[in-house]
């Protein structure tokens, strides 16, 4: 899951970066309206966290941009103006919640979570034959079976798990898993669908991470 910071306040972004990063998110920061804009509008995000005073685009007119183009991505306001009225100009312009700073972090992670849920249309549980995610507790299981996973292994799977039975490409891994610096020419996806497999393939009968030769990865449990 890629997320987009859009703050300007270097302090703030930096904090909920690294927060979200510690989580397993992909995270990229734009420090004004403008380059949100760029970068929402040139890159897939999963979602995007938006601040309302913002130089060169407010927060508001940036939403309307959105919409306007009839981006469905799922937008979260925050902001110092608590008033109603801010709350419900920040909604009526298309946001998908709106958290009034200064706010505890777990409230900002949960509502993100939240939010992914309800871009996703889906509960919390991402299911694949006996292979099983909560993406609440984040908690992995395969045929009953706990499997303890570092967070760009969960977020790896997460992203497969999302597209269950569909090819994927390794850019398509390094866009939503990976954030804007990554260096591409190196091999850690493989590197780290390695560590999967061992982890949810190799005790079991069925093998369900299969590599699509030329193109990519499909997490299947029929033979792809
Ligand atoms: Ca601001």
């Amino acid at each position: 899951m890629r997320i987009l910071i859009i703050e300007d306040e270097r302090k703030v972004a930096a904090f909920i970066q690294k927060g979200l990063e510690q989580e397993g998110y992909a995270v990229d920061v734009a420090h004004d309206g403008e380059e949100g804009a760029y970068q929402v509008e040139n890159f897939d995000y999963d979602a995007a966290i938006v601040d309302l005073m913002l130089p060169k685009l407010p927060g508001l007119e940036l939403l309307r941009r959105l919409r306007a183009r009839d981006l469905g991505l799922p937008v979260l306001i925050l902001s110092a103006k608590g008033a109603v009225e801010n709350k419900v100009a920040g909604l009526d312009a298309g946001a998908n919640d709106y958290l009034v700073k200064p706010f505890a972090f777990a409230e900002l992670s949960a509502r993100i979570r939240a939010l992914l849920r309800r871009g996703a249309q889906e509960s919390t549980t991402l299911r694949l034959a006996d292979l099983e995610m909560n993406t609440a507790t984040r908690t992995v299981t395969r045929a009953g079976r706990r499997i303890d996973l570092k967070q760009k292994e969960f977020s790896l799977l997460e992203f497969l798990l999302r597209n269950a039975r569909r090819t994927v490409t390794r850019t398509m891994i390094i866009e939503h898993v990976w954030d804007i610096h990554f260096d591409s020419v190196s091999n850690v996806v493989d590197v780290h669908i390695n560590t999967l497999r061992n982890k949810i393939d190799r005790e079991f009968p069925t093998q369900l991470i299969h590599t699509i030769r030329g193109v990519g990865y499909m997490l299947t449990d029929e033979r792809p």
